[in-house]
């Protein structure tokens, strides 16, 4: 299992941390002829939406990408993540790679609006620690399914082959979402 990780800014390389402790060979997506190679898997982490959609676009990554998760890559968004994979962004125009069917809210959770730490459950996994920084939440779907509720707003949800936490698994000593992700 061979997966591609954005690294153009923010928490990649939690990510691959994680990734090789479940036995997967990671690899970082930093330009356009990265995502030619051959994988199966996708992660697009946290770090701050605004500037990872530009570099995107400047990159041009954001359409090659999209279509690659239309064409059913299963793809994994943490926080910034999710923010880039939502069809609509609340009180927002952006739409970045707009694939995923919820609606989400940046910088939104709870009062404790820098960062808090919580473990809730997770549907399918059982409870887990889960870490907000600056964090979104999905404040509707339509596609897609919850899978997680903190503080009565959703934290996580999954639509057919796309993943979407506004928490960060990467951060936290606990590989389950990503053995979750890597068995979808
Ligand atoms: N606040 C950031 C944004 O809006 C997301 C924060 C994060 O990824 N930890 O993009």
């Amino acid at each position: 299992m061979r997966v591609g990780v954005l690294a153009l800014q923010g928490a990649f390389i939690e990510h691959e941390k994680k990734l090789a402790e479940c036995g997967a060979e990671t690899f970082e997506i930093r330009q356009r002829r990265d995502i030619e190679r051959s994988f199966d898997r996708l992660i697009l982490p946290g770090g701050e939406s605004t500037v990872m959609g530009k570099l995107l676009r400047e990159l041009e990554l954001m359409s090659p990408i999209r279509e690659m998760i239309k064409a059913g890559m299963p793809v994994m968004g943490t926080c910034a993540g999710l923010i880039l994979l939502a069809e609509r962004l609340y009180g927002d125009d952006t739409v970045h790679i707009g694939t995923m069917g919820i609606t989400a809210k940046r910088n939104a959770y709870g009062r404790q609006l820098v960062s808090f730490h919580t473990a809730a459950d997770f549907k399918g996994i059982g409870e887990i620690p889960m870490t907000f920084i600056r964090a979104p939440y999905i404040e509707s779907v339509s596609t897609a399914e919850p899978l997680a509720i903190v503080e009565n707003k959703i934290a996580a949800a999954r639509d057919g082959r796309q993943l979407a936490l506004a928490f960060h698994p990467e951060l936290d000593d606990c590989v389950k979402i990503h053995e979750y992700f890597l068995n979808m």
